[in-house]
Protein backbone atom coordinates (compact mmCIF):
# COMPACT_ATOMS: atom_id res chain seq x y z
CA UNK A 1 0.00 0.00 0.00
CA UNK A 2 0.97 3.78 -0.75
CA UNK A 3 2.44 5.74 1.78
CA UNK A 4 0.70 8.43 2.86
CA UNK A 5 1.53 12.07 1.98
CA UNK A 6 2.45 13.77 5.45
CA UNK A 7 2.21 17.49 5.06
CA UNK A 8 4.57 20.07 6.75
CA UNK A 9 1.69 21.48 8.76
CA UNK A 10 1.05 18.03 10.08
CA UNK A 11 5.08 17.63 11.02
CA UNK A 12 4.14 20.90 13.21
CA UNK A 13 0.87 19.64 14.97
CA UNK A 14 2.94 16.43 15.62
CA UNK A 15 5.91 18.13 17.05
CA UNK A 16 3.38 19.91 19.53
CA UNK A 17 1.90 16.51 20.60
CA UNK A 18 2.08 13.68 18.52
CA UNK A 19 -1.55 12.89 20.30
CA UNK A 20 -3.05 16.02 18.46
CA UNK A 21 -1.75 14.91 15.79
CA UNK A 22 -3.71 11.51 15.83
CA UNK A 23 -6.83 12.61 16.82
CA UNK A 24 -6.85 15.29 13.69
CA UNK A 25 -5.63 12.30 11.40
CA UNK A 26 -8.94 10.85 12.48
CA UNK A 27 -11.18 13.83 12.02
CA UNK A 28 -11.04 15.17 15.62
CA UNK A 29 -11.24 18.86 14.95
CA UNK A 30 -9.61 21.67 16.96
CA UNK A 31 -11.91 23.68 18.42
CA UNK A 32 -11.93 27.28 21.03
CA UNK A 33 -11.78 30.60 20.03
CA UNK A 34 -8.05 30.67 19.89
CA UNK A 35 -8.56 28.39 16.67
CA UNK A 36 -10.82 30.90 14.89
CA UNK A 37 -8.69 33.44 15.67
CA UNK A 38 -5.52 31.82 14.79
CA UNK A 39 -6.97 31.61 11.33
CA UNK A 40 -8.70 34.54 10.55
CA UNK A 41 -5.28 36.24 11.41
CA UNK A 42 -3.24 33.91 9.58
CA UNK A 43 -5.52 34.60 6.38
CA UNK A 44 -5.07 38.79 7.08
CA UNK A 45 -0.74 37.72 6.75
CA UNK A 46 -1.67 35.93 3.76
CA UNK A 47 -3.54 38.47 2.02
CA UNK A 48 -1.10 41.36 2.85
CA UNK A 49 1.62 38.87 1.30
CA UNK A 50 -0.53 38.85 -2.19
CA UNK A 51 -1.29 42.58 -1.91
CA UNK A 52 2.49 42.97 -2.27
CA UNK A 53 3.38 40.44 -4.70
CA UNK A 54 -0.12 41.77 -7.00
CA UNK A 55 1.72 45.28 -6.73
CA UNK A 56 5.47 43.87 -7.73
CA UNK A 57 3.66 42.19 -10.81
CA UNK A 58 2.20 45.22 -11.72
CA UNK A 59 4.90 48.06 -11.03
CA UNK A 60 7.11 45.55 -12.76
CA UNK A 61 4.48 45.92 -15.94
CA UNK A 62 4.13 49.42 -15.75
CA UNK A 63 7.89 49.37 -15.87
CA UNK A 64 8.14 47.36 -19.04
CA UNK A 65 5.27 49.35 -20.39
CA UNK A 66 6.83 52.77 -20.06
CA UNK A 67 10.18 51.48 -21.73
CA UNK A 68 8.47 50.81 -24.41
CA UNK A 69 6.76 53.67 -24.71
CA UNK A 70 10.13 55.61 -24.10
CA UNK A 71 12.16 53.38 -27.00
CA UNK A 72 8.68 54.30 -29.24
CA UNK A 73 9.49 58.06 -28.46
CA UNK A 74 12.88 58.34 -28.84
CA UNK A 75 12.79 56.37 -32.34
CA UNK A 76 9.81 58.53 -33.73
CA UNK A 77 11.94 62.31 -32.59
CA UNK A 78 14.82 60.26 -34.04
CA UNK A 79 13.30 60.09 -37.38
CA UNK A 80 10.99 63.53 -37.33
CA UNK A 81 14.37 65.37 -36.60
CA UNK A 82 16.49 63.28 -39.31
CA UNK A 83 13.78 64.39 -41.75
CA UNK A 84 13.83 67.97 -40.64
CA UNK A 85 17.52 67.99 -40.95
CA UNK A 86 17.86 66.53 -44.28
CA UNK A 87 14.73 67.29 -46.20
CA UNK A 88 14.49 71.05 -47.72
CA UNK A 89 10.64 70.39 -49.29
CA UNK A 90 7.40 71.78 -47.25
CA UNK A 91 5.89 67.89 -47.60
CA UNK A 92 8.78 66.52 -45.86
CA UNK A 93 9.19 69.10 -43.22
CA UNK A 94 5.15 68.42 -42.08
CA UNK A 95 5.89 65.24 -41.63
CA UNK A 96 8.56 65.71 -39.66
CA UNK A 97 6.99 67.85 -37.40
CA UNK A 98 3.82 65.44 -37.53
CA UNK A 99 6.14 62.92 -35.73
CA UNK A 100 7.94 65.27 -33.59
CA UNK A 101 3.98 65.93 -32.36
CA UNK A 102 3.26 62.11 -32.26
CA UNK A 103 6.57 62.28 -30.06
CA UNK A 104 5.20 64.54 -27.89
CA UNK A 105 1.87 62.86 -27.61
CA UNK A 106 3.75 59.87 -26.45
CA UNK A 107 5.64 61.87 -24.03
CA UNK A 108 2.29 62.40 -22.06
CA UNK A 109 1.75 58.79 -22.21
CA UNK A 110 4.76 58.04 -20.91
CA UNK A 111 4.51 60.44 -18.05
CA UNK A 112 1.21 58.72 -17.51
CA UNK A 113 3.31 55.46 -17.06
CA UNK A 114 6.26 57.10 -14.75
CA UNK A 115 3.10 58.66 -12.42
CA UNK A 116 2.03 55.19 -11.52
CA UNK A 117 5.08 53.50 -11.87
CA UNK A 118 6.27 55.83 -8.74
CA UNK A 119 2.69 55.50 -6.93
CA UNK A 120 3.62 51.52 -7.08
CA UNK A 121 6.74 52.00 -6.16
CA UNK A 122 5.88 53.59 -3.25
CA UNK A 123 3.48 51.54 -2.02
CA UNK A 124 5.79 48.68 -2.58
CA UNK A 125 8.41 50.63 -0.09
CA UNK A 126 5.54 51.33 2.73
CA UNK A 127 4.30 46.88 2.60
CA UNK A 128 7.73 46.09 2.55
CA UNK A 129 8.63 48.30 5.43
CA UNK A 130 5.58 47.78 7.29
CA UNK A 131 6.54 43.61 7.00
CA UNK A 132 10.21 44.54 7.51
CA UNK A 133 10.85 43.18 4.17
CA UNK A 134 14.12 44.83 3.02
CA UNK A 135 15.01 44.47 -0.21
CA UNK A 136 14.45 40.53 -0.82
CA UNK A 137 13.20 39.21 -3.55
CA UNK A 138 10.17 36.99 -2.20
CA UNK A 139 7.85 34.47 -4.28
CA UNK A 140 4.44 32.81 -3.01
CA UNK A 141 4.50 29.25 -3.68
CA UNK A 142 1.65 29.58 -5.79
CA UNK A 143 3.76 31.71 -8.37
CA UNK A 144 6.56 28.48 -8.04
CA UNK A 145 4.86 26.69 -11.30
CA UNK A 146 1.30 26.37 -12.74
CA UNK A 147 0.73 22.71 -11.69
CA UNK A 148 2.42 23.00 -8.03
CA UNK A 149 0.78 25.07 -5.75
CA UNK A 150 2.75 23.27 -3.27
CA UNK A 151 6.30 21.68 -2.40
CA UNK A 152 6.20 18.07 -2.82
CA UNK A 153 8.70 15.32 -2.33
CA UNK A 154 8.51 11.88 -3.66
CA UNK A 155 11.28 11.07 -1.72
CA UNK A 156 10.22 11.44 1.67
CA UNK A 157 6.54 11.52 0.70
CA UNK A 158 5.87 14.86 2.11
CA UNK A 159 4.51 18.22 1.05
CA UNK A 160 3.85 21.59 2.46
CA UNK A 161 3.38 25.30 0.93
CA UNK A 162 5.77 27.98 3.44
CA UNK A 163 4.00 31.42 3.49
CA UNK A 164 6.62 32.34 1.38
CA UNK A 165 9.82 31.65 0.13
CA UNK A 166 12.98 34.49 -0.26
CA UNK A 167 14.61 34.05 -3.15
CA UNK A 168 18.13 34.70 -2.50
CA UNK A 169 20.87 34.20 -5.24
CA UNK A 170 20.35 30.41 -5.96
CA UNK A 171 18.79 29.65 -2.71
CA UNK A 172 15.33 29.66 -1.84
CA UNK A 173 14.59 30.20 1.80
CA UNK A 174 11.00 29.62 3.12
CA UNK A 175 9.40 31.51 5.54
CA UNK A 176 6.38 30.40 8.04
CA UNK A 177 4.65 33.30 9.26
CA UNK A 178 3.15 32.27 12.79
CA UNK A 179 0.73 34.42 14.91
CA UNK A 180 0.64 35.59 18.61
CA UNK A 181 3.81 36.88 20.71
CA UNK A 182 7.57 36.34 19.21
CA UNK A 183 9.46 34.08 22.22
CA UNK A 184 12.55 34.81 22.66
CA UNK A 185 13.28 30.83 20.58
CA UNK A 186 11.15 29.41 17.75
CA UNK A 187 9.08 26.65 19.81
CA UNK A 188 9.99 22.88 18.73
CA UNK A 189 6.46 22.43 16.43
CA UNK A 190 7.72 25.26 14.21
CA UNK A 191 11.11 24.46 13.73
CA UNK A 192 9.76 21.07 13.07
CA UNK A 193 7.88 22.39 10.49
CA UNK A 194 10.63 24.85 8.71
CA UNK A 195 12.52 21.89 9.13
CA UNK A 196 10.67 20.36 6.57
CA UNK A 197 10.14 22.90 4.02
CA UNK A 198 13.59 23.55 4.27
CA UNK A 199 13.31 19.82 3.11
CA UNK A 200 11.38 20.21 0.37
CA UNK A 201 13.09 23.45 -0.78
CA UNK A 202 16.16 21.25 -0.81
CA UNK A 203 14.83 18.58 -3.33
CA UNK A 204 12.60 21.03 -5.47
CA UNK A 205 14.90 23.23 -6.01
CA UNK A 206 18.11 21.23 -6.27
CA UNK A 207 20.10 23.77 -3.81
CA UNK A 208 20.07 23.25 0.08
CA UNK A 209 18.84 26.50 1.75
CA UNK A 210 21.09 27.15 4.72
CA UNK A 211 18.34 28.56 7.08
CA UNK A 212 14.60 28.89 6.92
CA UNK A 213 12.95 31.26 8.96
CA UNK A 214 9.91 31.82 11.12
CA UNK A 215 8.17 34.77 12.00
CA UNK A 216 5.73 35.52 14.82
CA UNK A 217 3.72 38.19 13.36
CA UNK A 218 5.02 41.08 10.46
CA UNK A 219 6.47 43.47 13.34
CA UNK A 220 9.58 41.79 14.91
CA UNK A 221 12.38 40.26 13.66
CA UNK A 222 12.28 36.78 12.17
CA UNK A 223 13.91 33.59 13.60
CA UNK A 224 16.33 32.42 11.48
CA UNK A 225 16.34 28.19 11.89
CA UNK A 226 19.92 26.57 10.61
CA UNK A 227 19.27 24.01 8.43
CA UNK A 228 22.09 21.36 9.52
CA UNK A 229 22.50 18.24 9.59
CA UNK A 230 20.90 17.78 13.60
CA UNK A 231 17.74 19.82 12.35
CA UNK A 232 17.50 17.03 9.10
CA UNK A 233 18.24 14.14 11.65
CA UNK A 234 14.85 15.22 13.58
CA UNK A 235 12.57 16.10 11.03
CA UNK A 236 13.48 12.40 9.21
CA UNK A 237 13.24 10.56 12.68
CA UNK A 238 9.41 12.27 13.38
CA UNK A 239 8.80 11.09 9.86
CA UNK A 240 9.67 7.89 10.38
CA UNK A 241 7.51 8.26 13.42
CA UNK A 242 4.50 9.35 11.73
CA UNK A 243 4.92 7.11 8.71
CA UNK A 244 5.16 4.14 11.17
CA UNK A 245 1.98 5.62 13.14
CA UNK A 246 0.08 5.68 9.96
CA UNK A 247 1.19 2.07 9.20
CA UNK A 248 0.03 0.76 12.93
CA UNK A 249 3.70 -0.18 13.79
CA UNK A 250 3.60 2.17 16.44
CA UNK A 251 1.06 3.98 18.69
CA UNK A 252 0.62 8.36 18.82
CA UNK A 253 0.89 8.94 22.68
CA UNK A 254 1.14 12.25 24.55
CA UNK A 255 5.09 13.30 24.64
CA UNK A 256 4.93 15.92 27.55
CA UNK A 257 3.92 16.39 31.56
CA UNK A 258 2.69 19.73 30.95
CA UNK A 259 -0.64 20.52 32.23
CA UNK A 260 -0.69 24.30 31.31
CA UNK A 261 0.18 22.63 27.32
CA UNK A 262 -2.82 20.43 27.94
CA UNK A 263 -5.31 23.31 29.11
CA UNK A 264 -4.13 25.22 25.86
CA UNK A 265 -4.61 22.05 23.77
CA UNK A 266 -7.41 22.61 20.66
CA UNK A 267 -8.09 18.84 20.68
CA UNK A 268 -8.07 18.88 24.92
CA UNK A 269 -12.01 17.69 24.99
CA UNK A 270 -11.81 15.04 23.05
CA UNK A 271 -8.38 13.82 24.64
CA UNK A 272 -7.98 10.36 26.13
CA UNK A 273 -4.27 11.42 27.80
CA UNK A 274 -5.19 15.05 28.65
CA UNK A 275 -3.53 15.85 31.99
CA UNK A 276 -5.54 17.90 34.68
CA UNK A 277 -5.18 19.53 37.76
S1 LIG B 1 -4.73 17.46 25.39
FE1 LIG B 1 -2.60 17.18 25.92
S2 LIG B 1 -2.16 15.05 25.48
FE2 LIG B 1 -4.04 15.56 24.45
S3 LIG B 1 -3.44 16.10 22.40
FE3 LIG B 1 -3.54 17.97 23.59
S4 LIG B 1 -1.48 18.31 24.35
FE4 LIG B 1 -1.62 16.18 23.66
Amino acid sequence: MPKQIISASEMERYGYCPLSWYLDSKGVDAEGKEVDTGLEKHKEIGDSLKNLLVEEKKSRETSNTLMTVVGMIMTVVTVALIILWLSNDTLRQNLGVILLIIGIGWMLVASFFLYSLLLSTEKIDKLRDDYKLGEEKIESPDELTDETPVLKSSKYNLAGRPDYIINEGNQRIPVEVKTGRRPQAPFFSHVLQIGAYCLLSEEEFNQKPKHGQIRYGFDSEPHKVNWDAKLRRIVLEKLDEMNDINAGKMEAHRNHKRVGKCNSCSRRKNCPERLTE
